[in-house]
């Protein structure tokens, strides 16, 4: 008895030795020959160097890596994941590093692994006036894909908070949403063409500028949400559009949300595609802006419940169009004011007190943040009930409700009880999101609208979604990453 089980201790230890070195590469061995293949401009290991790489914004996650490795190619991409794949080691794909839920940030099962960041991806290879497209690379800062289709005489409307500093290709990853969605659809709605490199290191070239291409599955939208666990967008063909000749801006505030949802009904019917925007805002919301933001400023003299910033743009009659649907609303009692800007900059300063919103929020100490959707027409009852309810869980919680009414989108925040301990109260986090996730799942709606699942929201995924949709998407990760070395730990 002895004599075989010191034999098959033997054989274990022999195994991984004799038979698996030759084929299996160490991680060292991956990390050595990426280090050779990006060079010292493309490979960071230094600890304090690498910081800004391994942590997010609101300060939730916190990583470690092995490297930050910046490739300057496709060709480059798709050796370091050859690398990776072979060796078993881990990748978490970073652009702009502005993500809410933890996608970017470093949980690797085992603690080693790369992050690979597409900075140094940055090229805009082709913008296309007549065909309506730019084909740009990952690295490409949002800001910028906008200001150059606008040199061009056309528009790229995809426009969020962060653009300024926000890529492309992490835009795509998560299909961001924003401001716009009401008219141009979301990321994954102005995208023609994608190019991936896939987790064995292999390059899908499917950048077509089509906007008719009916020829089997449609491959970009696997990996547009998918955060990068199954593979790299390294560039996108994406959609133009003609520039609006015109904008125009009102704020209108009622005493309920539902009667906005109603405005919202009236304006898409009078002015159509015109409208560009529909975003609403509480009272608390509006007070702690004016509060904390220089720039926002209520331009109402009395306070109200409820904010709607309504956008039209487009050609003549939009103004015509916004006054006249506001008259009627103030006349049948919808609304209890409005204004409209008379000028380019009186329509940034409206949008100004929106836009501080989330800045102002900081400064009001813990937040409990949602960020859920439901069908527009169930906007009004999500915003009563789920007050109702925090009001109920959290006494004293501050109500911070605002977003994209038009998309159904609210990132429903609840900043703490002013003087109440922030740790403590953040630790209710968990609980409350049970709470509006369950209510708005109940409604048809969605646990997470634009932010993604990252590490934030893994727990949901697998609480929300049907057994069928999660042996689907595992089957999809199983395919296309065999080893789990994309993102691992990420989504699912
Ligand atoms: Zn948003």
């Amino acid at each position: 008895m002895k004599g075989s089980a010191g034999h098959k201790v033997l054989l274990f230890v022999l195994l991984p030795d004799v038979i698996m070195r030759p084929i299996m590469m160490t991680h060292s061995q991956a990390l050595q020959g990426i280090c050779e293949l990006v060079g010292p401009i493309g490979w960071i290991d230094a600890a304090d160097e690498m910081q800004p790489y391994l942590h997010e914004e609101r300060g939730l996650y916190e990583g470690t890596a092995a490297a930050v490795v910046k490739p300057a190619s496709t060709a480059e991409v798709a050796a370091v994941l050859k690398l990776c794949n072979e060796a078993g080691l881990g990748v978490v794909p970073l652009g702009g590093n502005t993500g809410l839920v933890g996608g970017g940030v470093p949980d690797f099962p085992d603690g080693q692994g790369i992050v690979l960041s597409t900075q140094r991806l940055n090229a805009v290879r082709d913008v296309d006036a007549l065909n309506q497209t730019i084909t740009v690379e990952a690295g490409v800062i949002l800001a910028e894909i906008q200001r150059i289709a606008e040199e061009a005489g056309t528009l790229f409307p995809l426009s969020l908070g962060a653009e300024g500093s926000c890529q492309i290709g992490g835009n795509l990853s998560t299909n961001a949403g924003g401001v716009q969605v009401l008219r141009y659809g979301n990321a994954r709605d102005l995208v023609l063409g994608l190019e991936v490199v896939l987790a064995d290191g292999r390059i899908w070239n499917g950048l077509r500028a089509l906007r008719k291409d009916n020829t089997g599955y449609d491959l970009k939208h696997l990996f547009m949400g998918a955060e990068g666990t199954l593979g790299i967008i390294t560039a996108a063909v994406l959609k133009l559009f003609p520039r609006p000749p015109a904008r125009e801006t009102a704020l209108c505030a009622a005493g309920d949300a539902g009667s906005l949802l109603q405005v919202l009904k009236r304006m898409r019917n009078s002015a159509g595609e015109a409208l560009s925007a529909f975003e609403i805002m509480n009272r608390f919301g509006i007070e702690i802006a004016e509060k904390h933001v220089p720039s926002a400023n209520d331009p109402f003299d009395e306070p109200h419940r409820e904010y709607a910033l309504i956008e039209l743009s487009g050609g003549n009659g939009i103004r015509e169009t916004l006054e006249t649907v506001l008259e009627e609303a103030l006349e049948d009692g919808l609304i209890d004011d409005a204004v409209l800007a008379a000028s380019t900059a009186q329509s940034d300063e409206l949008w100004a007190i929106r836009e501080a919103i989330p800045e102002a929020q900081k400064h009001e100490g813990g937040s409990i943040k949602h960020d859920v959707s439901v069908p527009v027409s169930s906007v009004g009852d999500f915003l009563e009930e789920a007050t109702s309810l925090v009001e109920a869980e959290l006494p004293g919680v501050r109500v911070c409700a605002f977003g994209h009414a038009g998309d159904g989108n609210i990132h429903f925040n609840l900043s703490q009880p002013p003087g109440a301990d922030k740790g403590a109260y953040l630790e209710n986090w968990g609980r409350i999101n049970r709470l509006i996730h369950d209510m708005v799942m109940g409604m048809g709606g969605s646990f997470s609208a634009e932010h993604g699942i990252g590490q934030l929201k893994r727990g949901d995924l697998v609480r929300y979604k049907s057994d069928v949709e999660l042996s689907l998407m595992k089957a999809m990760k199983m395919t296309l990453d065999p080893k789990n070395i994309m993102n691992p730990g990420k989504v699912i």
